[in-house]
């Protein structure tokens, strides 16, 4: 039946592409192992540093540029910024928002959430898929200490570089994964880098999320020491400023500290942290 094996051609080739779907799937599972998964260093980039770097990665911190806070074509430094990017929260009565991405980790993720805790301090993480998927208790304890959740993609790319099925697919499937742990789906999503096209944003809000940017960037990223970091955030802060800090994606040691300074001096200073809503 020479009819039948364009059929079964078809069927085994499917066959064997869901194998090597799967196993490509376990192979990124279990590369994210032990040590806590800074999304930079996914399958993605693994084993080719990125240009700039020195010959050997070090073992956190390194990311394909550009680096999130990196002016982007919609981010704050963006000429004009793209009026579907919220960038700032209401302003009234102190309000400021203070957001974390690119986690969970559990070497910097329990740290900060225990320094909002000790301040009574609600804020917003924007978690990256497959940090998510390896760290399902820590997502949970975001939500549950009574912070937002919002969706950061799934392996961290560029979204203006992908083709629109895996704008998607980065967004989609990280914000499944959500809801399945949390049982709510994300209302927020910030791209990597902040860097969004109307392609992105378009496809954003098809998935039901409304996209955030920032209007403070700590520059936790740049590691130059906690004080700082703290500088960074007192001097620019205004009403209504959306902050960005990372707790993933790197060593962060130094985003928790610098907490743990500017906190209580802008609590102090009349500012009034607020989770972002869409
Ligand atoms: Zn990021």
């Amino acid at each position: 039946m020479t009819s039948d094996h364009p059929a079964v051609t078809r069927r085994l080739l499917l066959r064997t592409a869901v194998v090597i779907g799967t196993l490509a799937t376990v192979r990124g599972l279990l590369s994210l192992g032990d040590a806590a998964p800074p999304p930079g260093s996914g399958p993605q980039t693994r084993g080719r540093p990125p240009a700039g770097a020195p010959g050997s990665a070090p073992p956190d911190g390194y990311r394909p540029r550009p680096l999130d806070g990196e002016t982007s074509r919609s981010g704050p430094g963006a000429s004009p910024p793209h009026a579907d990017v919220a960038c700032t929260v209401p302003a009234g009565a102190g309000r400021i928002a203070l957001t974390f991405d690119d986690g969970p980790d559990p070497r910097h993720t329990p740290e900060i959430l225990e320094v909002l805790r000790r301040h009574g301090t609600p804020a917003t993480f924007f978690v990256v898929g497959q940090s998510a998927v390896a760290f399902p208790d820590l997502l949970r304890s975001i939500a549950d200490e009574g912070h937002a959740v919002g969706n950061h993609t799934w392996t961290h790319p560029q979204l203006t570089t992908l083709p629109p099925g895996r704008v998607r697919a980065e967004l989609g499937r990280t914000g499944a994964l959500i809801e399945e742990v949390l049982g709510t789906a994300p209302r927020l999503a910030r791209a990597p880098y902040g860097d969004w096209d109307q392609a992105s944003l378009d496809i954003c809000d098809d998935l039901g999320m409304s996209a955030v940017g920032w209007s403070v960037d700590s520059r936790d990223w740049t590691r130059p020491g906690p004080e700082s970091i703290a500088d960074t955030v007192l001097d620019e802060l205004r009403p209504g400023a959306i902050v960005l800090s990372h707790d993933g994606g790197g060593n962060r040691v130094e985003t928790a500290r610098a907490l743990d300074r500017y906190l209580p001096r802008l609590l102090d200073g009349g500012f009034r942290p607020v989770r972002i809503t869409p």
